[in-house]
């Protein structure tokens, strides 16, 4: 397994990371789960197959799911009821009409017990809770470059936990 790499930037603000592979994408995002004390929403930017889902995979295993963590492309969500949390894993990629979302009752599902996961967050723009970290994941020459920016209070103090 790989290690997590000492952080390039650090401020309580904004935190990044260089990703070798996706062992350290799953422990990173572990890592920043078992971190998790109160519900949360984190939107998960990045281009198809930057690692997003692998991210939460890593991220809802960690906090004591064993089996598979499927992509939510063609169901938008996919629940998962742990030990701790409620969490909920959205794909937003596919979604044709907002409106979907009202009909799915997207505001129950972001209740302060829950933690929520969201990939594609732009095609839910307006519908959505507003998101306490923005986790960006980009390719590079060697991997990925992980930026983690925060947008509240406990989006901050998550961040700071980490160094
Ligand atoms: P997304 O959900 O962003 O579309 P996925 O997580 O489904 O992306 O897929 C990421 C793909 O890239 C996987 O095949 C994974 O093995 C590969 N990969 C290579 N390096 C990394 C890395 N550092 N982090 C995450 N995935 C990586
Ligand atoms: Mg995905």
């Amino acid at each position: 397994m790989t290690d997590i790499k000492t952080p390039t930037t650090v401020n309580c603000e904004v935190y990044t990371c260089e990703l070798e592979d996706e062992e350290a994408t799953v422990a990173f995002a572990g890592k920043l789960a078992k971190y998790c004390d109160t519900g949360l929403t984190i939107y998960l930017e990045g281009d198809l197959g930057a690692g997003k889902t692998t991210f939460s995979r890593g991220f809802i295993q960690a906090l004591g799911h064993k089996g598979k963590v499927k992509s939510p492309t063609y169901t938008l969500v996919e629940p998962y009821e742990l030990e701790d949390w409620r969490v909920f894993h959205f794909d937003l990629y596919r979604l044709s009409d907002p409106e979907e979302l009202e009909f799915m009752g997207i505001r129950d599902y972001f209740s302060p017990d829950c933690i929520c996961l969201v990939e594609w967050p732009d095609k839910g723009e307006g519908l959505l809770a507003a998101a306490d970290l923005h986790i960006r994941i980009e390719y590079t020459s060697k991997g990925r470059t992980l930026t983690a920016q925060a947008q509240s209070d406990s989006g901050a103090q998550l961040l700071n936990r980490l160094h």
